[in-house]
């Protein structure tokens, strides 16, 4: 179709990936009037049961690419694993692609990431790259223990990772990770995690929803609450280097850069998600606009709408564990009139599976974090009290900042 910059409705956004990010940029993007076809090896999935049309086929099956992107006015992602070729293949068609394929390229290997984030003067955790078992040693040496190795390509919620705690682990840690290309990075004591998940227009407007403070359980976001408790001078350092960060790429979308705030009181970028973010669900109902429509209002060459929080919000995730004894009791969770209730339309509930999400919105950041542990605990009432009595453990937590990190796979 015909490349132009601004794309009005009923344009077609066509979406690399059929997850719930996809789902929930549809379902914005039909709101506003826009049509999205999604395209992922998947049948019946998340975005497609949502989507105009679902295109099913691998991804690198460049003619089925060629197809789909020849349907679509412009081209997005919602998964940044995809090969670069696919970028490639729309620009041929010269079908717009935002982020563009060299946001992906960067962004799909951690090693490239963090070289670049570094190339650009940015804070990043300590790291050094790992080809070979002579690279190991002397990354070893440079780095020393703790230390997270990871592998380069195709790493998420923690899988292909390894903590070592000694050098003498670091052999055998590369061995479990099949001798992959990797990246040892230092192991950051760290008082909070945080992310700030902003857009950049084409005209190089910047939106941002502020700092969002977040707990990973087993390397899997859980919790995510906002605004952080952070005080004003981080928190506009934080967001200045996600600005810096969407303007040394030259975004045109919506990207999330995950930080650490260490015990010394500095910021560290740990990666870059180049798409709406887990942590930015709460902007669904927090918001002006949505992290997803804000995507659908950046690819498209709109204005970027309001980003404004208008109350403290809360969002727990609802992973496939509490699916183990049955369907969760959706009516006890709801009984809190407040409590958004959001679910991915997946079929098969598997443990560490994000299955779907609550929301709160409250006066004060603790009201609303304790709303949404709440009613997650209540989805178990019947079924499993075990799980209860960690939520009851998670609300006496609150207190203290959650360090997870010391819970590496080894
Ligand atoms: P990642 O897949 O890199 O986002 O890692 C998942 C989670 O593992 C992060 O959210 C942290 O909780 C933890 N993690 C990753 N890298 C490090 C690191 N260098 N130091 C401490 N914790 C880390």
């Amino acid at each position: 179709m015909k490349p132009s910059s601004v794309l009005f409705p009923p344009a077609v956004i066509g979406v690399f990936g059929s997850g719930q990010l996809g789902r929930m940029l549809a379902l914005a993007a039909r709101a506003m009037g826009y049509r999205i076809h999604t395209y992922s090896p998947d049948r019946d999935s998340p975005t497609g049961q949502v989507a105009d049309r679902e295109v099913c086929a691998p991804y690198d099956d460049l003619d089925a690419v060629r197809n789909f992107v020849r349907e679509v006015d412009v081209v997005t992602f919602e998964f940044e694993n995809v090969a670069a070729a696919v970028a490639e293949v729309a620009a041929e068609e010269g079908v717009p692609v935002r982020p563009g394929g060299h946001v992906l390229h960067t962004t799909q290997q951690r090693l490239r990431e963090k070289q670049f984030l570094r190339g650009a003067g940015l804070p990043v955790t300590p790291f050094a790259a790992v080809r070979t078992e002579e690279d190991l040693r002397s990354a070893m040496d440079q780095i020393g223990a703790p230390a997270v190795l990871k592998t380069a390509a195709f790493g998420y919620d923690g899988k292909g990772q390894r903590r070592i705690d000694a050098p003498e682990q670091a052999l055998s840690a590369w061995n479990a990770l099949g001798r992959q290309e990797a990246i040892l990075e230092g192991f950051v004591d760290f008082e909070r995690e945080l992310s700030v998940v902003a857009a950049r227009g084409m005209d190089g407007s910047f939106a941002h929803w502020g700092v969002i403070e977040n707990v990973h359980r087993n390397h899997i976001l859980d919790l995510s609450v906002a605004p952080a408790r952070l005080e004003p001078r981080l928190a506009c350092e934080a967001v200045e280097l996600a600005r810096a960060v969407l303007e040394a790429l030259d975004v045109v979308g919506v990207l999330c850069v995950e930080m650490f705030l260490d015990r010394r009181g500095r910021l560290l970028i740990n990666e870059l998600a180049p798409r709406p973010h887990n942590s930015g669900h709460l902007t669904i109902e927090a918001s002006i606009t949505s992290q997803f429509e804000q995507q659908a209002r950046a690819v498209c060459g709109l204005p970027l709408g309001a980003t404004d929080l208008l109350r403290p919000a809360a969002m727990a995730n609802l992973l496939g564990d509490l699916w183990s004894h049955g369907e969760p009791n959706w009516a006890a969770a709801l009984a809190d009139r407040g409590i958004k209730l959001h679910l991915y339309g997946k079929k098969e509930p598997r443990k560490g599976r994000k299955m779907g999400h609550l929301t709160a919105l409250a006066d004060t950041i603790e009201e609303a974090r304790a709303r949404v542990l709440k009613a997650r605990s209540a989805l178990a009432r019947q079924h499993d009290s075990a799980l209860e009595s960690r939520e009851t453990a998670a609300l006496s937590e609150w207190a203290d900042v959650v360090n997870e990190g010391g819970s590496h796979d080894s």
